[in-house]
């Protein structure tokens, strides 16, 4: 039986034309994406499309783009064997990260690319990328199972886990790349599959979709020169129930009293606060130095290596899914879906 794919086109670069006035890229349909790929047609596929009713710059996807892009794949989940999702660069990681745990159970492909050059340039990597992730979404082991069953990024050269990656040249063709976590394939000449790094899911369950996401979280960023008041004033944000906390190096952060009273308070007002590292690679190991140490004892939680994409979008799900403070700082700290490793040091 051939694969069937189901495309879902969002907007971004890939699908864009020039403005003749401006020569500023805006959104196109979808019809012209496939006009400018005929080669699509050589691939002896069943390939259905359907498209965001206004396609759009990645810049402005939300948590409701994410509860359409995530609907479209749970309602047509029984009739394809695969999905590629076209989308913009820019905010590509977040929504791949929110996907992976939007999709409870997830034991299909789902393909996120898109391109540095729209698809109608003559230089353009929207063509390669395209028919690559149509044919990751169809590739299937020997035992008739399809090789990827989680939400991944194909971008040039690389398959990444989608909840590994980041998003780190806005010029190069190989634009995304995962600091803690291996390539899931490397494409050359042909495809190869990193089969140890790929998901495997031994007892499938059924496709559980989690559509809320409560977006009552912010990033603070530590810098040399936070003052005490705008530390403070960003901790106080009304509202929010989750943080994730921008520290340095290993994980850590200022040592001084006003620093630690400050996160300590905002910890017990009930707020989940997350430690994640502003490195692009390792993680977080608070018992290394006295200043990750102290962070720790206020109850601020590891966020190990976990990527900034990955963290906010866990956050938004976990307190969407109604738990409350307690229940989110321990999942929060466990791999849900292989988007960060606990380490031992
Ligand atoms: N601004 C574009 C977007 O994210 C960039 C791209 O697609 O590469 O939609």
């Amino acid at each position: 039986m051939k694969p069937r794919i189901l495309i879902v086109y969002t907007g971004g670069t890939i699908g864009m034309i020039e403005d003749p006035k401006t020569k500023a890229l805006r959104p196109f349909d979808f019809s012209h994406l496939m006009e400018n790929v005929p080669k699509v047609k050589m691939l002896d596929y069943k390939i259905d499309n359907i498209q965001f009713s206004q396609p759009i710059d990645s810049s402005d996807m939300d948590p409701d783009h994410w509860k359409t892009i995530a609907r479209s794949i749970a309602d047509n989940y029984d009739f394809y064997d695969g999905f590629v999702v076209l989308h913009g660069t820019d905010t590509m990681a977040y929504t791949a990260s929110a996907l992976s745990f939007m999709l409870g159970n997830l034991d299909k492909p789902v393909i996120i690319t898109g391109s540095q050059l729209p698809i109608g340039e003559v230089r353009t990597d929207g063509e390669e990328n395209l028919i690559t992730a149509l044919q990751i979404a169809a590739d299937r082991r020997p035992d008739g199972k399809t090789t990827v069953s989680e939400v991944a990024i194909l971008f040039e050269n690389y398959l990444w886990r989608g909840n590994r990656a980041t998003k780190r040249s806005a010029d190069n063709f190989n634009a995304f790349k995962s600091n803690n976590y291996p390539q899931l394939a490397k494409i050359g000449l042909g495809i190869q599959f990193n089969y140890d790094a790929l998901a495997r899911h031994c007892h499938p369950q059924p496709l559980t979709p989690y559509y809320e996401l409560d977006t009552n979280v912010v990033s603070i960023d530590l810098f040399p020169g936070l003052s005490e008041q705008n530390l403070r004033y960003q901790l106080a944000n009304p509202g929010v129930k989750g943080i994730i906390l921008r520290t340095y190096g290993a994980g850590n952060a200022p040592t001084s009293q006003w620093f630690i009273d400050a996160v300590s308070e905002a910890v017990q007002r009930g707020v989940v606060i997350l430690n994640v590292t502003q490195c692009v690679n390792g993680g977080v190991h608070t018992n290394r130095y006295v200043s990750g140490d102290l962070l720790a004892a206020t109850g601020v939680i590891s966020g190990h290596d976990i990527t900034f994409e990955a963290a906010i979008t866990k956050m938004m799900y976990l307190f969407g899914r109604g738990l409350d403070a307690e229940q989110v700082k321990k999942l929060i700290a466990e791999p849900l879906v292989g988007e960060l490793t606990l380490s031992s040091i």
